[in-house]
């Protein structure tokens, strides 16, 4: 957006660095009223704060790192020889960044267990309730259940309320990996679809995905900042200063930190929180009628129920033609002229394709580009 670039250059032009409240007070108290107004504005209660990391995949590695902490405690002090083993639970649709955090925070990706999923690609409550209990009574040290709303490939919703009660039943850290969809939250129309994310101890959601902030800018919430503190503050004598507590360097892995917040508060006070509304229910209303477009075809199928801005579908191949060379063929050749971008998945082993709304300048005539180059291609036959 307009009003993001226009931050970045400002931000560039000032260079300051928020690691410490004393190398930028600006810096560091327009972050944390920032992180309170995405707070107030996708409705979360008061308990939670936090900070803007660069991206969801650090902001889920910082809070598995705090959950990692809390459920084995002094790992931070002696690593993670001679402990449980920590294990780590989240749905098969979960983006690959949990991999890599689980990776990088050393607890191996043999222990992360992929949960099922039901037909609408939400995870199995009752299944994570199981292998729960199977672990523990295994001696394993369930870590961190992650739950997305908004999942990668098809945007479908994990039952949080379901989770948050098996996880308190476990006494298990919840994290919530909204990445994509969290801004869509400040829509009460759309609010069901976060209903219980409020219990969880952590919040990732990017600004830079869906609210028109460049890249990159993704709000970290905790409703507790005590075991992110626990796990990675650390002050050299070189950095020591009287601010204690309100640098926010304490709460993830960087010590340099740029001025991301000045983007937000721009984008904020552009458009306003009633125009960020507008511009996410106008996404979610061209995707439902792209979605009306696809059913009223019988060359197209959707392949997952639309809960936000993105729609999954494929094209039906002619008897004889695999579904997947077919589906293959036709994005390749869409994406081909550059009118439109349309990217790819997979559902249940099929190969789909999927078209994605989330610029604030994408209007219907681009949707409708995007239909008029699908049909175009079919009625050419992809497959000449
Ligand atoms: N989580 C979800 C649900 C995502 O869709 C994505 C990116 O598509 C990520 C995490 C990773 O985001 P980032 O690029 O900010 O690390």
């Amino acid at each position: 957006s307009d009003p993001g670039i226009l931050a970045e250059f400002v931000t560039a032009a000032l260079n300051v660095n928020a690691m410490l409240w004393r190398t930028s007070p600006a810096g560091t108290e327009l972050e944390r009223r920032m992180v309170q107004w995405i707070r107030d504005f996708v409705g979360l209660p008061e308990p939670f704060s936090g900070v803007i990391q660069d991206t969801a995949s650090t902001s889920t590695f910082i809070a598995l790192v705090a959950a990692r902490e809390r459920a084995l405690p002094g790992v931070r002090e002696k690593g993670l020889a001679g402990m449980q083993a920590g294990t780590v639970y989240a749905s098969t649709l979960a983006h690959s960044s949990l991999d890599k955090s689980v990776i990088a925070a050393g607890l191996g990706l043999s222990n992360l267990r992929r949960v099922s999923v039901d037909d609408d690609y939400r995870m199995s409550a009752d299944e994570l309730d199981r292998r729960l209990a199977e672990d523990r009574r295994g001696g394993l040290r369930p870590v961190m259940v992650c739950a997305t709303i908004g999942t990668t490939s098809c945007t479908s919703c994990d039952p949080v309320g379901e989770i948050a009660d098996v996880c308190a039943k476990h006494d298990v850290w919840l994290h919530v990996d909204a990445a994509y969809a969290g801004p869509a939250a400040s829509l009460p129309e759309l609010r069901p679809r976060f209903a219980g994310w409020e219990r969880a101890d952590s919040i990732v959601l990017n600004p830079h995905k869906w609210m028109s902030v460049p890249l990159d800018c993704s709000v970290l919430l905790g409703r507790d900042l005590g075991p992110f503190k626990a796990s990675l503050a650390l002050t050299p004598v070189y950095l020591s200063s009287a601010e204690t507590g309100k640098n926010l360097m304490d709460i993830g892995l960087a010590m340099g930190r740029r001025f991301r917040a000045l983007k937000l508060w721009f984008v904020f006070r552009w458009y306003g929180a009633s125009g960020l509304r507008e511009m996410i229910r106008r996404h979610c209303g061209l995707a439902a009628d792209f979605a009306d477009r696809v059913r009223g075809d019988d060359r197209l199928r959707l392949v997952a129920p639309v809960t936000f801005s993105t729609v999954c579908f494929l094209a039906v191949p002619p008897q004889g033609q695999s579904e997947e060379e077919w589906n293959e063929r036709l994005l390749e050749r869409v994406n081909r002229d550059g009118e439109v971008f349309l990217s790819h998945t997979e559902l249940d082993g099929r190969y789909t394709i999927r078209l994605s709304v989330g610029n604030v300048n994408t209007a219907e005539a681009d949707v409708e580009r995007a239909w008029d180059s699908i049909t175009r291609e079919l009625s050419n036959r992809v497959g000449d």
